[in-house]
């Protein structure tokens, strides 16, 4: 018998995990009664919350019984989705894996679908694409437009605008994702360079069901910067392209200097534009250092080879 796994990672959502249950649990009693060959074990991972959430989590365990295992881990501190995520694929057993929010912005209902088309079809995941961003500040969605085409630009691995992190896997493609061993996890990024075949359905948007957000803008800056300098070296070469036409445009003005000289003599002149010059170059130099910088402090972070979370209990020790 398929089993079926959902990952769910989990930031101080006390408030929407009941009604994220009873969805889940919706669906997952309608694929079963309508399969019957299948089965489900959700996997929550707390990623360090500061409110209930992990009470709410164990309170599940019980009450999943009989219908699919409920599975959790905690973390010792707040590591981020991207690490909760890992965590859960690392923990997942099924044959099929799928990993969503807990706040509904990722509809268990479509869940069905999309297992469906990976019976039917020859396809390695289905992933969700959000068709609209309504609900969303129209400056986050502008940011979120430029970074797309940006990365896109930028990158090899095909990034998609409006892709969820919502997705149906098959076992291959899971095992693929869980051997990147990188410390700066992108997974948008991931998904693309692992390859695989991939079928997008497309949703409109929800928002989400109880709380808010975690990411603040500035938050969002800092992920989608990280995605651009984890799945790309443009910048590095972006930055000797401008060092060789800076070259190019002084040996110009040069050469202008000295035939203006001959011809004309040597009137003192233009320095303040030789002020700002001189300020010009120094902060493009400044700039160029900070792009290597960034890159040489990823470098860094990798090589310290620290875990990307820590577990501080699991319900295996519940004896669950
Ligand atoms: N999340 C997490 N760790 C974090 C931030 C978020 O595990 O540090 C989880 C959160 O609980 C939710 C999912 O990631 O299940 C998406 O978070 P959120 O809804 O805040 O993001 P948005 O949907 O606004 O992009
Ligand atoms: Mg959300």
């Amino acid at each position: 018998m398929p089993l079926i796994s959902l990952v769910v990672p989990c930031y101080n959502e006390e408030e929407s995990l009941p009604a994220f249950f009873e969805e889940t649990m919706r669906v997952v009693d309608a694929m079963r009664a309508e399969q019957g060959d299948v089965h489900f074990e959700l996997v929550f991972v707390d990623d360090g919350s500061t409110d209930g959430t992990l009470g709410a989590m164990r309170a599940l365990t019980a009450a999943g019984e009989g219908r699919a295992e409920v599975r959790w881990v905690s973390f010792s501190r707040n590591f981020g989705k991207e690490a909760a995520l890992l965590a859960g694929l690392r923990e997942a057993r099924g044959d099929y894996v799928a990993t969503l929010d807990a706040d509904l912005q990722d509809p268990p209902s479509l869940l069905p679908e999309m297992y469906h088309i990976l019976l039917e079809e020859d396809y390695d995941n289905v992933a969700t694409r959000r068709v609209d961003r309504v609900g969303e500040p129209p400056v986050r969605s502008f940011c979120a437009r430029a970074f797309y085409r940006i990365i896109n630009r930028l990158s090899d691995a095909d990034i998609v605008d409006g892709a969820r992190d919502y997705r149906l896997m098959r076992r291959r493609m899971v095992d693929g994702i869980l051997e990147l061993g990188e410390y700066n996890r992108f997974s948008k990024g991931i998904y693309g360079w692992v390859g695989f075949k991939t079928r997008w359905l497309p949703f409109e948007n929800v928002e989400r069901v109880a709380g808010e957000t975690k990411w603040s803008f500035w938050g969002l800056l800092r992920y989608s910067l990280e995605g651009i300098v984890a799945f790309s070296t443009a910048p590095l070469s972006f930055a000797s392209l401008i060092g060789v036409v800076l070259c190019l445009i002084s040996i110009v003005f040069a050469l202008v200097i000295v035939v203006r000289t001959l011809l004309f003599g040597d009137p003192v002149a233009g320095w303040p534009s030789l002020a700002c010059i001189v300020l010009f170059v120094g902060g493009l130099q400044l700039a160029c250092l900070g792009v290597i910088g960034q890159y040489l402090a990823k470098t860094y972070l990798e090589t310290k080879g620290r875990p990307l979370y820590l577990v501080r209990e699991r319900s295996d020790d519940d004896g669950c």
